[in-house]
This record gives structure tokens, sequence and C-alpha cells, in this order.
């Protein structure tokens, strides 16, 4: 197809997609002697800058009188061409969600930074004698450097804990002798049969379904349905062999990378190597080599975050989603997409299977199982014959805590004897802090946020009241700034750091650690205290749900839910699925490896379907029932949304342009236009905000009416703005 000997483009004249928010691409000439074919990448004048940019097609029509005033591609960038299958996605990505070509675009080419060949790194050498003036510093570099061999110069420094300056007047001194580093060799492949594991029965037979989908090398989407504990990992790495003995790369799909710590070591018991990783938190350096790897097929298998969907794989064979149903994969902000449902886009575009794995699959991809659109691929029960945890309700109206307590006392019993037991306790409450809302006791004063509708919330860690929307934060004052008592304020509601104290309170000589993304200082600090919990050095956790996603911890065997019902009230149509699937993940904690785990789940509505699904341990009752619920609200999948949300600087401005864009809504009597409603989140930032829902059929083409509307709608000026978001996730 595009690998096609072609002639040289013969108008001269191509047009370039560029990584700007702009759909469309420019037109360039072609300075004589360059060869250009779509998918070249180049760099091109922008206005007064220079960028890279990609030729997306050869212009084949130009309008002559055009060509002299046209600006000439710069050069072509010595990396590999992006395919037709990603130039594919990007239009179709762009088009589903109404967002500019470019910024999808931006996406393949690490966010437009330089692509050119790697920088050299330098390395420093000892090869002379130590300098007259010593220093401290100067001791501690050749302390390190006296093995003789090539430190990167950069990595002395930090070793030796001094600046670079010291090392340069080493150098100056002819002491060390500055060279260039080799560069890294290419990761060696990982070998497919490495350590390869004994299934058991039904594993056996996922993974032979499994391999076989993998070998298929056509489109095909498969659910790996499985409770947590079951294996899913285990049986998907087998499609991963199979691909890697095919020569293609895999990419695997995780809702958060930087949670993935044990995950990579586990790849590397079964394959003898690491994947490659792809997030945000890589440094540039390894970025640029990562993506250069990827692109030329050096990368046999990476690691990433939803990001990674949009890299231009030399040969991709295979995509993973795991966790399919983490609202993580949901971007919010610049291009809103969903990773999951595009990687089924790239999937179907490039003709390769792709595997979704979850033991709480979303609604969406259950209704596609049960269609047989999606092949399901099922693991019924715990490896090892582990059994699932036994999950009770502890009614909080008969049974609750005492007052300015939140933990039950058969909670807390419970946990006594956990403990007794050597065993690890975890008690999850998605509540950064130590409280959601602080009041003055005598005026009755509560503190929120200047510029959003939000209370601030209690760090005490931190010592901080802090807005969890604009991250606001001021410190927490002795006196009330309202009516000046001193020492009235009180703590209402709990947070992570409350309940640590609690838990301190109750379980006296016990070890506790809080989880929570707010304390949590870098990917290695998070992962190091994953590793303490896993080694059995923490007696309970507190965690956000941080925790509730992938981790295995041995010795985990009781898992308390603070509040159950947090999430339920909320306005969302996904409350009940995200309330089910997040309690069921974070109490699949439980008894993964020895005992028998157990969950309590402190609610407020033991009765709700959630609540009873758990407790009775029925998977299908919950699925049931939602899907019919869903299916009479004609929400998604028997129905589609996208939302509009209008945001401005004063609230009369943006709630009339908002009026104006629904009264110009085209009439289509299969689509329903509610709203304008101030959004739950009413300010944010300073900004007021308003929300149109838009409601179709499953068969509407909803993008297509989206932009036949904002076509002829009036368009945002001055301090407005208009973000769509097709297949919202938040309603917030
Ligand atoms: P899931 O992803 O379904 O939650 P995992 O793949 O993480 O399950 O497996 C749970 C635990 O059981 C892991 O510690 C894993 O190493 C172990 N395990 C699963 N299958 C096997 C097997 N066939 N042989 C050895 N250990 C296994
Ligand atoms: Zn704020």
């Amino acid at each position: 197809m595009s690998s096609a000997p072609r002639p040289p483009s013969s108008s001269g004249i191509v047009d370039v997609l560029v990584p700007v928010a702009l759909d469309q691409a420019y037109s360039y000439r072609v300075p004589r002697g360059l060869d250009l074919q779509p998918g070249d990448v180049v760099t091109v004048p922008l206005g007064a800058r220079e960028v890279i940019g990609v030729v997306w097609a050869e212009n084949t029509n130009p309008d002559p009188r055009l060509h002299n005033r046209l600006k000439d591609v710069g050069e072509k960038l010595d990396v590999p061409s992006l395919r037709q299958e990603l130039r594919q996605l990007v239009d179709w990505v762009a088009n589903y969600t109404l967002s500019a070509r470019g910024m999808v675009m931006r996406m393949t080419l690490r966010m437009g930074e330089h692509l050119g060949p790697e920088r050299m790194k330098l390395g420093v050498r000892l090869v002379g004698e130590a300098p007259k003036r010593m220093t401290s510093a100067r001791v501690r570099v050749i302390e390190i450097l006296r093995d003789g061999l090539l430190h990167g110069k950069s990595d002395a420094a930090r070793e030796a804990g001094v600046s670079a300056g010291v090392i340069d007047g080493l150098v100056d001194e002819g002491t060390l002798a500055v060279e260039v580093m080799p560069p890294p060799l290419p990761p060696p492949p990982p070998d497919p049969s490495f350590v390869e594991p004994d299934f058991s029965p039904d594993q056996a037979v996922a993974a032979e379904a499994i391999r076989k989908l993998a070998s298929t090398g056509a489109f095909q989407a498969a659910l790996l349905d499985g409770v947590t504990g079951s294996g899913k990992t285990e049986v998907y790495f087998e499609a991963v062999a199979e691909i890697i003995k095919r020569g293609e790369q895999v990419l695997i799909l995780m809702p958060e990378i930087a949670l993935t710590g044990q995950f990579l070591d586990r790849f590397a018991r079964r394959f003898g190597v690491r994947p490659m990783e792809w997030h945000s938190e890589l440094t540039p350096r390894t970025r640029a080599r990562n993506w250069a790897a990827i692109a030329n097929g050096d990368a046999h298998v990476v690691v990433g975050a939803r990001s990674a969907l949009f890299l231009p794989y030399a040969k991709l064979g295979l995509i993973i989603i795991d966790e399919e149903h983490d609202q993580a994969y949901k971007q919010d902000e610049g291009a809103h997409y969903h990773a999951r449902d595009m990687a089924v886009v790239r999937a179907s575009i490039a003709g390769i299977p792709i595997v979704l794995a979850s033991a709480t699959p979303s609604v969406e991809s259950e209704v596609n199982a049960r269609k047989g659109r999606y092949q399901r691929i099922a693991l019924p029960s715990r490896f090892g014959g582990q059994h699932m945890p036994q999950i009770e309700a502890i009614d909080l109206r008969r049974e609750g805590p005492s007052r300015g307590r939140f933990i039950a006392p058969r909670l807390a019993e419970k946990i006594v004897h956990a403990i007794e037991r050597k065993e690890q306790a975890l008690l999850f409450l998605n509540r950064r802090g130590y409280a959601p809302l602080t009041l003055c006791r005598s005026c009755g004063h509560r503190f929120a946020c200047t510029i959003c509708d939000a209370w601030l919330v209690d760090h005490r860690f931190r010592k901080r009241l802090v807005c969890h929307h604009c991250g606001y934060s001021e410190p927490r004052p002795h006196q009330c700034p309202h009516c000046g008592a001193e020492e009235s304020l009180a703590a209402i509601g709990p947070g992570v750091e409350r309940l640590q104290e609690e838990a301190a309170d109750l379980f006296p000589g016990a070890r506790t650690m809080v989880l929570s993304s707010d304390l949590i200082t870098s990917v290695e600090s998070m992962r190091a205290e994953l590793a303490e919990i896993a080694e059995g050095r923490v007696d309970v956790i507190i965690g956000t749900q941080l925790v509730a996603k992938g981790h295995n911890f041995p010795r985990l065997n009781l898992v308390g839910v603070i509040d159950a019902d947090l999430g339920l009230g909320n306005g969302d149509p996904r409350a009940a699925e995200r309330t089910f699937q997040m309690l069921n993940q974070v109490i699949g904690r439980a008894g993964r490896e020895q005992g028998r785990g157990v969950g309590y789940l402190q609610t407020h509505q033991p009765e709700h379907p959630v609540m009873k699904a758990l407790v009775a341990n029925d998977r299908e009752a919950f699925y049931d029932n939602e899907i019919e619920s869903r299916e009479r609200a004609g929400y998604p999948p028997f129905g589609r949304l996208a939302a509009m949300i209008i945001s401005g600087g004063d609230r009369p401005t943006a709630e009339g342009f908002a009026r104006k864009l629904a009264a110009c809504a085209p009439v289509d009597e299969r689509i329903l236009v509610l709203g304008p409603a101030e959004a739950p989140l009413a300010v944010i930032k300073g900004r007021y905000r308003f929300r149109l829902l838009v409601k179709s059929a499953r068969n509407v083409d909803l993008s297509r009416y989206l932009r036949d509307w904002l076509a002829h709608a009036p368009k945002t000026a001055g301090n407005l703005k208009l973000e769509v978001d097709v297949d919202p996730q938040s309603f917030l």
C-alpha cells in the first residue's frame, strides 16, 4: 500500500498537518530534489516559527495562482513516516471527538517535541592527578570515578551530590576527561518461553482461546472477563507471547502507569526483560529514545498510559487494555477521547486483535459481549482455589460509630483480630485530606474556595486548606477570619488523614500508612511504599482509590469500606456502575494469596441494588439490572450522549451564550437537547460553567450532528470557552 514505490510528488505541492489547534492541513511547496510522500515527517515554517509537521496528502490540484505565495517545506526528518493506518486513526478520532486534527496528530509526534537524532550524552572519566586544591566536593567526585570507567556527567554529579560546575572544574584541571557516551543498546527482545506458567484447567482453556485470537492477525475484539485474582494477566501474557513470536509489537494500556511497578517485574519474570514504558513521567531523553524504538520496531512490548495509543508503532500486532472499565482512560482536556474506545478503532483500522480485560467490565463492553460483538474469554474463579472475599454490609443507621468517629464498632473489632493474626487490613475512603469541610463553631463560617464553587479541604500533613478543583490553598488559620473566635474551627466529615488518626487511636501499636495521590511525591516513592506494604511492614493501610487498582498485597485479608454510598448520589448515569466497579475492585484486594478475604461495606442503604449484588456476590444480577435500566432510559450503550460545556468569566455572559447555542440546535426528532443547566461544579477557577446534554438514538451520527450545529452557531469570543465532549464520562 504505502510501501509501493511511487513517483516523486508531481504537483510539487503537499498539504502538511502541523501540531497545533487547527483542523486543516496547509499547503507548502516541495523544494526541488526532495521526494515527499504522505506520512513523511518534515519541518515547515508556520508564522515566524519552524514547526514539525506531517505530510498529510499530496495536493494534486493546487490553485496555480497560489504557487508563488506558498512557503517551502524546510527539511524531511530522518524518522520513519507515519503509516497510513495511523493517519487514518488521527482523522477518525478528530472527526469523532470534534477535536482539532492537528492536536490529535500532535500525540503521535511526542507532543511536537524535537524529533531529530538523540543529543549526545557526555561522560567523564578519571585520567589525571588529583588537583592541588582539594575540596570535599572534589573528593567525592574522584571517589566515585576511581573505578576508571566512563560515567554520565550528570549522573556523576548527582551521585556525588555536587553541581555540574565541580565536574567542569576537575576537567579544567586535567583530572577528568570528557568523552561521548556510547548510545545504549536497544533493549533485548522478550523471550516468549522464558518461564511458561502451569495453568489451571480453566486458565488453560482461556489461554488457548487467547492464543488463537492473537494468531488470527485480523481485527477481533475479546473481553477477558475474570474475577480479581483469576490470572487474567498470566492469561493475556500468552497472547503477548504469540505476538512476540510473530515478530510484531504489543501495546498494553494501563489506566495508571505510575502504579505499574509490580507489573513491570511480573512481565520480566515471564519474559526475561522488562517491557518499554510510555507515560508522562519519563525524562525527555527516555521519551525520545522510546519513541524512536517504537517507531523503528526495536520496542517489542510497550506498557503505557492512554497517550501510548497514538504512537507510531512500526508493526503493531495486538492491543491489550487492562482494567478496561477504568475512567482514567477518558481524557477530559484538550482532545476529549476515550482511549479504550479509540483503541478498538485503531485495532479495526489496523486489522489486528484487541483484548479488553476486567473483573468488572464496563456496561458497554458487557453488552458487546452479550450480543456477540466481542468474544468472551472467561475466567470464572480465582487461581489456586482462593475464594472470593465474603462481603457483609454494616448498616450505619443501626450500628454506626459514635459521633465524630467513622469506623463502626463491628469493623474495628474485626481489624483488631486481623492484626492479632498478623494479617493486613485496608480501610478504603475515596477522600483525600483530613476533612472535606471546615467550619467555625462560633459563627458557622464555612471555608470555601475564593474562585471555585467548592469547600476547602483540610490537609493536616500539609497544614493547609486546599481546593480540590483549582489547587488554591491557604494555611489553616488559628482564628476564624469571619468572627475572630480562636480555636473554634471544627473538621466536618472524614478524609483519609483523619481515618489514620482514628485508626491510631483504635489500634494502638499498629503500623498505619496512608496512600493518597497528594502524599505521593514521585512514581519511585509510590513504588517504594507499595513494596513496603507487600513485604508486610504495614498493618493497616488507609487509602483512596489509588489502592484499588491492580496491586497485589499478599497479606491483605480484610477490606473495610468507610462510605460505600459516596459515589451513588451524584446524578451521573454511570454512578451505580462506578460504585459497583470500585467497591468490587477494592474488596478484591483481600485474600488473594492466603486465607479467606472479607469485605465490610459501611452503608446507609444496604437495600440498594449495588450493595445487594456485592453482598450476594451476584455479578450477573448487577449487570442485568443496570443494562435494563440503561435500555429503558436510552443511556449508553443503547443511546448516545454528548455534552457541551460553556464557561466564561461572568455568569450572565456564559449563560446567555449557552442559551443562544441551545436555541440554534438543528431540529431532529431523534435527538434531544437538554439544558443549558448550571454545571454541578458551577464555578471553577473563577469561570462560570453551564452544560448542555445532547442525547440521541444509538444509530445517529452524533458527531456530524454536532458539527453541523456548530457550523452555524454563534462563535465564542473573548473570555468564553466551549468544550465538546462526545461520550462524556464526567457530568460535573
Ligand atoms: P487478575 O489479573 O485476574 O487479578 P493475576 O493475573 O494478577 O489476576 O493473578 C493473581 C495472582 O495469581 C498473581 O499473583 C499471579 O501471579 C497468580 N497466578 C495466576 N495464575 C497463575 C498460574 N497459572 N501459576 C502461578 N501463579 C498464578
Ligand atoms: Zn478552587
